[in-house]
């Protein structure tokens, strides 16, 4: 057998028209965070997810962390994350002191379950225990979390919402309370990336969206070290080096023109994977009714009596055969540094990150690609 070509997990989709906008940023010199690509990105991204207000950050990570010191976060406050996500989501809340409550994961839809931390809530509200000030639902994978609850739940109790959407531009709601709105817009805060493997990319960068006129000015002050305007060296508090350089805001601009055509491939992958698997003993990514999953990154669940095993065994099968696959995180109360968090149930976190595999889902992929995905699974299971 000839050598195969590798086919890599999710690589970037790049043509000429990034090289285009990235040499003009160079050919202006303006290459850092002062030009006009960061606010073109801005404002074009702002339209594209049906925010007011878009603020261009250095990365997902650094959009979170502002957007805790936005929202007030600091030491001892309590902030409410999904249990089932990456560890960025936790990292922001963790820089401000803050102690996590991690809830664990709806298996409908693998993002965070409203009625685990409703009971929490309601159980702290009736003995005078301290509420989260922050409740901070990642929208896993792509797939929308349940926000009607966690609107409600953050409305009821004073707790400001802030949508962790670094996996999930794009997707949005086709019913319910918010059909036609997309992720990110709901809370007061939403939050975005653009790492490398995320649906667009700016090389590494992420967007902090609101509808908050204030907090957008205050979000875009404490990316540029707070520096006052117009009055020589003076900081009115400490801020950070947070801003997207204007390099990068160039790629962004490039991507962001193509996201149709990216979240379109997202879900033509994840049709022909779900007609490809619909006979296999194997759970495919959540399909609801009322939300539209961009399947950022492709997964499934294996379903055997010893899931990692049989996870780790697929997963050395496609290795071998050219096809890259990786496991889903481990939760957040199994990483080391969170080890005292609170945690909220947790067997589903543990469930999904013993079963889960993701395969090649790059926007780019070709059909034979796809096809060598597919039969490399397919054999895998008839081989058994
Ligand atoms: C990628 C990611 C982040 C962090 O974004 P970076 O741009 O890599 O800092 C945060 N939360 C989730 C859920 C992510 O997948």
């Amino acid at each position: 057998m000839t050598q195969q070509s590798i086919v890599p997990l999710a690589v970037p989709n790049l043509d000429a028209a990034e090289e285009e906008l990235v040499a003009e940023a160079v050919r202006s010199t303006f290459v850092s965070s002062v030009g006009p690509f960061v606010s073109d990105f801005e404002a074009e991204f702002a339209a594209a997810v049906g925010a007011q207000f878009a603020v261009a950050c250095s990365s997902g990570t650094a959009a979170l962390h502002v957007a805790m010191r936005l929202a007030g976060v600091g030491a001892g406050d309590v902030v409410a994350v999904s249990d089932f996500t990456f560890i960025a989501s936790a990292s922001a809340a963790v820089y401000q002191g803050a102690e996590l409550l991690l809830v664990d994961a709806d298996p409908a839809t693998w993002c965070m379950d409203a009625a685990l931390l409703a009971d929490e809530l309601q159980r702290r509200s009736r003995s005078g225990e301290v509420l989260p000030k922050v409740v901070e639902p990642a929208h896993i994978l792509g797939q929308p979390s349940s926000m009607e609850p966690l609107v409600d739940l953050c409305e009821e109790y004073g707790i400001t919402l802030i949508e962790d959407a670094a996996e999930s531009l794009g997707a949005g709601w086709t019913g319910g309370r918010f059909a036609g709105r997309q992720t990110g817009t709901i809370g007061r805060i939403g939050c975005f990336s653009f790492n490398g493997n995320k649906i667009m990319t700016t090389g590494g960068g992420g967007m902090i969206v609101t509808d908050d006129e204030e907090l957008a000015r205050r979000a875009r002050h404490l990316t540029t070290q707070s520096r006052v305007p117009a009055v020589g060296y003076l900081h009115d508090e400490i801020g950070y080096n947070y801003r997207l350089s204007n390099v990068a805001a160039a790629l962004g601009l490039a991507q962001l023109r193509k996201l149709d055509d990216f979240v379109a491939a997202k879900r033509r992958i994840a049709a022909r994977y779900a007609e490809a698997f619909a006979e296999l003993p194997v759970t495919l990514p959540p399909t609801l009714d009322e939300t539209a999953s961009t399947y950022w990154l492709y997964s499934i669940l294996v379903q055997g009596a010893d899931p990692e095993t049989e996870r780790d065994a697929l997963a050395a099968h496609l290795e071998s055969v050219g096809v890259q696959a990786r496991p889903l995180w481990r939760p957040l109360h199994a990483q080391p540094p969170l080890k005292h968090a609170q945690l909220l149930g947790g067997s589903v976190g543990d469930d999904l990150f013993a079963r889960g595999l993701s395969l090649p889902c790059s926007t780019g992929i070709s059909d034979d690609e796809l096809d060598r995905v597919i039969t490399a699974v397919t054999d895998w299971y008839a081989g058994r």
